[in-house]
């Protein structure tokens, strides 16, 4: 492993901090704690959550990384657009509906939910873009 593989904190924040900016979304409530993934956005709460586990992150997991933080980010705009617990319920409904079988080729609650759907394609269409810049920007 070389030093040169890990990326600061500092940067890290710095990247989130640029994303927030660019999306629109720095009245979105914020909460770090430490967990598995990079982030997630608490439904129920209307939070995102970004994980303090990672004090560095290596090149590698640059991807990852972006994907996961833009792909939370979809969720935390579609909070601010409709107000969060009015995302809880439309969120729950989708959820409902898989569990309930009304969609025949719909079976998993998570994956399937067309709000998880549209914000992972959010994440995969736009992390090489702001990957780019980033790695210009000598971030990482
Ligand atoms: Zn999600």
């Amino acid at each position: 492993m070389l030093i040169k593989e890990f990326i600061s904190e500092t940067n890290k924040n710095q990247m989130i901090v640029i994303l927030f900016k660019h999306y629109k979304i720095e009245s979105v409530k914020v909460k770090q704690k430490s967990m598995k993934r990079h982030a997630d956005f608490d439904v129920d709460r209307g939070m995102l959550n970004l994980s303090t586990k990672y004090k560095t992150i290596k090149s590698r997991q640059i991807k990852e990384f972006l994907i996961t933080i833009i792909h939370e980010i979809d969720h935390a705009r579609d909070a601010k657009k409709y107000g969060w617990k009015k995302f809880k319920k439309m969120y729950e409904y989708e959820q409902n509906m898989i569990a309930q079988g009304h969609y025949p080729d719909k079976t998993d609650e998570y994956w399937d939910n067309p709000f998880e759907i549209k914000a992972e394609k959010f994440g995969q269409d736009n992390w090489k873009k702001w990957y780019d810049k980033f790695k210009k920007q000598g971030l990482f």
